[in-house]
């Protein structure tokens, strides 16, 4: 019998630890900007090809490397940053495991170049699945450059699993914003196939963001900071009137690393209940500052989960911070924040049966506001049964048309109820209006003359990849009412609206349309056009939380049952629902 078991050999080893650790081109670019900052560099250029695929390189002017270090970089398990087993717990470095350039070598072609400040020469190493083709002294500037080329070309299976490069990049687009919004104290740059998307000078967190989202977001924010035993606090949380439908802009950062931590998040968006509509999610980059020993990074590089010790009261701190930060702004939560943060509800007694929900009337409309965040006072949390409730007499200089028998109420300012001959019709508000407004919009109701220009134009700007969808739909978008001008790589110029449309809302809007329109599939929407009016219709469709009034709600049924689709709405989702009189008598 001869022995079977083999060593593998390295370069095997370092292909098989590549596949976890280099997943796709985003990742290797987060490994290369994570070294470049523990280098302790404080400029920090990435350009990419083809979106990685190609060509990524990381140039910076960090500490740089010996001879000898260029070469060992490249072995498994090579580190300059933990000696003992001690280090693991008091880590302030963002790798450690002497994995990544060893991973990136075996599956891609490398050139380092690289000088120590008080070195006359620098070295050049190149290296090709793991093999070092040649090292030799080399004239370059003080600190690392590292071109990683043609990556994956050993391994077809990954290369020919990535994804376009549109999503490849916007995928490094992420990792770069994970990285350079908590390191606003570094400058970046970051250039794609020859065209600057990024230009990040030093400076402080808000100017960061602003950079990063543009200028109009140092008006969306406000600013947060806190300090106690266990954790400092500083950062930025939206306004809630910038609350959104996606989880976009959410960044959490601990230490400097960009973290996952559901619990956490909760805790922010909880500091918010009740000023945000159902379903919205406030944009917030918050960096949390603790004792390294206190927690434990998942130090799977690819991982970006921590657990903390202190959680319970981390999540305590964190939500009465961003509490106080909102409620330093609007009188309303700074009410709410004096009073006990939560009402704790004994649970209801055996043989208790909850009351029916209530069904209100509501006097107030305003069809062009945004919901505005609302108070919950203790008489609508106890409420009354139907009977009881007072119905609000209209206003004296308002003649009030009253299709006899056939009322209208709102409930949970979410549904229209209404009389039919055949039942009592629950009508969802928002969907129903969605439908009233896309068929105006296929039917072309919206464009030509219904536009107005804009007093003071304004100014959007978008993600490099987000960008380019934008142009591509503008000229769509102009056929709705909409002036745009393309100015600069990532930023427009908006001259014309639809009419009702709120200016300032306009980069949320089409935020939210690109994100709504990237996920309307096509199959649902035989053309664009029709995508974009989902989107669009959608976007301008009256929320849940709008108060309505008895015409408003009149003329939206009106208008609804015009429509040879009143059922759906455009994806296809049920809009009423009847209750017939023989399920009321059973
Ligand atoms: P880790 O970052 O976990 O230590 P890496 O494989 O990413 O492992 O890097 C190995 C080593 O190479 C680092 O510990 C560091 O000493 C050196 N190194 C890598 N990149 C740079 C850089 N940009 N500047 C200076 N040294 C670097
Ligand atoms: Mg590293």
């Amino acid at each position: 019998m001869s022995d079977l078991i083999n060593i593998l050999p390295d370069s095997v080893a370092n292909q098989i630890a590549a596949g976890e650790v280099v997943d796709r081109p985003a990742s290797a670019v987060k490994e290369l900007l994570e070294n470049a900052m523990d280098a302790g560099a404080t400029q920090i250029d990435l350009v990419v090809k083809d979106a990685g695929r190609t060509l990524l390189q990381v140039v910076d002017n960090g500490c740089g490397m010996s001879d000898t270090d260029a070469r060992l970089c490249f072995e498994r398990h090579a580190t300059s940053k933990i000696h003992r087993a001690d280090d693991l717990f008091a880590i302030h470095t963002m790798g450690f495991r002497g994995e990544a350039l060893a991973s990136i070598a075996a599956i891609a072609q490398v050139e380092l170049r690289t000088k120590l400040s008080d070195a006359e020469l620098g070295t050049e190493v190149r290296i090709e699945g793991s093999k070092v083709v040649s090292q030799q002294p080399t004239a370059c500037t003080n600190g690392t450059s590292i071109a990683v080329k043609n990556l994956f070309f050993n391994v077809p299976a990954r290369r020919n699993f990535l994804k376009k490069d549109s999503v490849e990049l916007s995928h490094i687009e992420e990792v770069f914003r994970r990285i350079t919004l908590i390191h606003y104290d570094i400058g970046f740059t970051f250039t794609s196939n020859g065209k600057l998307l990024y230009d990040l000078k030093a400076g402080s967190m808000l100017q960061r963001i602003a950079q990063t989202y543009g200028e109009s977001y140092r008006q969306r924010l406000f600013n947060m900071e806190e300090q106690t035993d266990i954790v400092r606090i500083k950062g930025f949380v939206g306004k809630p009137e910038y609350a959104r439908r996606t989880r976009g802009e959410q960044y959490l950062f601990v230490n400097g690393r960009f973290i996952k931590h559901p619990a956490l998040s909760a805790a922010v968006e909880k500091a918010y209940a009740d000023m945000i509509p159902e379903h919205t999610f406030p944009p917030y980059f918050i960096g949390l500052q603790v004792d390294p020993s206190r927690i434990d990074i998942n130090i799977h590089p690819t991982k970006t989960e921590v657990k903390f010790i202190d959680d319970h009261a981390l999540f305590a701190i964190l939500r009465s911070a961003v509490k106080k930060a909102i409620g330093q702004f609007t009188l309303a939560t700074e009410l709410e924040f004096n009073t006990p943060a939560e009402l704790n509800f004994a649970p209801a007694p055996k043989g208790y049966i909850p009351e029916e929900p209530k069904i209100k009337y509501n006097p107030e409309y305003n069809p062009f506001e945004r919901p505005r965040p609302k108070q919950r006072t203790l008489t609508e949390m106890f409420e009354q049964p139907l009977e009881r409730i007072p119905v609000a007499p209209p206003p004296m200089d308002e003649p009030v048309k009253r299709v006899s028998g056939n009322e209208c109420l709102q409930f949970q300012e979410r549904y229209i109820v209404t009389t039919l001959s055949s039942g009592i019709a629950v009508i969802d508000q928002h969907r129903a209006h969605e439908r009233i407004l896309y068929d105006r919009l296929m039917n072309g109701e919206a464009s030509g003359p219904h536009s107005q220009t804009l007093l003071f134009p304004i100014n959007c700007q978008f993600s490099a990849a987000d960008a380019e969808l934008f142009s591509e739909l503008s000229s769509d978008l102009k056929e709705f009412g909409f002036g745009i001008e393309a100015v600069g790589q990532r930023s427009f110029v908006v001259t014309a609206t639809p009419p009702d449309m709120n200016e300032n809302e306009l980069q949320p809007f089409f935020d939210q349309l690109l994100t709504d329109y990237k996920g309307a599939t096509m199959q649902k929407f035989n053309n664009r056009s029709q995508s974009l009016c989902a989107s669009l219709a959608r976007q301008l469709a009256i929320r849940y939380g709008q108060v309505l009034t008895q015409e408003e709600m009149q003329q939206m049924i009106a208008d609804l049952f015009a429509s040879p689709m009143a059922d759906t709405d455009p994806s296809g989702h049920r809009i009423i629902t009847i209750i017939h009189p023989e399920t009321l008598l059973k």
